[in-house]
């Protein structure tokens, strides 16, 4: 797995402080195309083959990840944070967590959590993430003020990539969804040199994990015919799980149904004949979520979508694991998807419903 990856899941981005993010993909999509393009929201993509009469190719990753919010100081000087995305209360008892400023100075802290010796004999009622305090080591509230402690500040749990005993797994915060966007990155490396019979947008959006808000106005922006979203989904396998809610090594999640999307018919039918025919592995996924492509199937007169889905275990939470043959799957199905779109294809599934 290339070395983007570490950097990327290591840079701290809560929804709508995607900036330092932003900042690295656009220093590594330079590297392979002139044309990026930014919208006002701060979704990024770099540009190729642009003026091709071939269809318009969206790819996106989303580059926000869950995190908090600083709402308040306690006159104790304990920090007040509201959950920016999906987060279970009880998960984030007693973690080491950072507010980062606008320059990415840290202020490191705990969430407070009572010990059992304070909690004997008493009933203990399961903690909303909203109801949490960050200790960060204030006197008061002036204290944290003087520590660079400010309302409106993202709050991100530490927890750096590291590589599991087997060498096959990778544990981090943020593979959802910095995975999406480290494959758009490596999709403009390969299909730089790639003659394409499609324009292609490859890229990351903001606020996803906030109600796919990004990915609306990315949708203006890139006005695409077909919109790929590579997303990590939560895996059911080391809770026993069944035959469509995950699992690691299986290869990608095929996502024909959540709430939000169903997914198109003759996406479906092209996906899987042309997973078949490359043997790329793939396993069919039913989610409780949504992604990006709930969103921009609905731009304009609709937009033909699918998610690439990348299997990993315990997101939304402090960390979490993926694999590095589902990885290979996920990048298998995207590059060769990419390469095979043109007029006909398009036309082909367009009128496969
Ligand atoms: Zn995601």
């Amino acid at each position: 797995m290339k070395k983007l990856y570490r950097n990327l899941v290591n840079i701290p981005g809560a929804p709508s402080f995607e900036r330092h993010v932003k900042g690295y993909m656009r220093q590594e999509m330079q590297k392979h195309t002139n044309t990026i393009i930014e919208d006002k929201l701060g979704s990024i993509f770099g540009v190729l083959n642009e003026n091709s009469d071939g269809p318009r190719v969206m790819m996106a990753g989303h580059m926000d990840e869950v995190g908090g919010m600083v709402t308040g100081i306690t006159k104790e000087g304990l920090v007040k944070m509201i959950s920016l995305g999906g987060m279970k209360g009880d998960v984030y008892l007693s973690q080491h967590m950072i507010i980062y400023t606008d320059e990415l100075d840290e202020i490191p802290g705990i969430t407070a959590s009572k010990p059992p010796h304070l909690t004997k004999g008493k009933k203990e009622d399961t903690v909303k993430f909203d109801e949490l305090l960050l200790d960060v080591g204030a006197d008061s509230k002036e204290h944290a003020e003087e520590l660079g402690v400010k309302i409106g500040q993202q709050v991100i749990s530490k927890n750096d990539f590291v590589v599991t005993k087997d060498g096959k797994k990778f544990i981090a915060k943020a593979w959802d969804d910095r995975i999406g966007c480290g494959m758009a990155l490596e999709l403009l490396e390969a299909m730089k040199n790639e003659q394409l019979d499609c324009s292609l947008y490859a890229g990351a959006t903001v606020q996803e994990e906030v109600g796919l808000r990004g990915a609306a106005t990315a949708a203006g922006l890139v006005k695409p015919d077909i919109f790929l979203a590579v997303d990590a989904s939560p895996c059911a396998d080391s809770f026993g799980g069944d035959e469509i809610s995950g699992k690691l090594n299986e290869g990608f999640l095929m996502r024909f149904y959540d709430p939000n999307a169903i997914m198109h018919r003759g996406m479906k039918d092209y996906i899987e004949k042309l997973a078949d025919k490359h043997n790329i592995k793939y396993q069919y996924y039913q989610s409780k979520g949504g992604t990006d492509a709930a969103r921009i199937q609905l731009a304009e007169s609709g937009v033909l979508v699918a998610t690439i889905g990348m299997p990993a275990r315990y997101i939304h939470s402090t960390t979490s694991m993926i694999h590095e043959n589902d990885y290979k799957a996920v990048k298998a199905m995207l590059f060769t998807l990419v390469k095979s779109f043109n007029k006909d294809t398009y036309e082909q599934i367009k009128s496969n419903v």
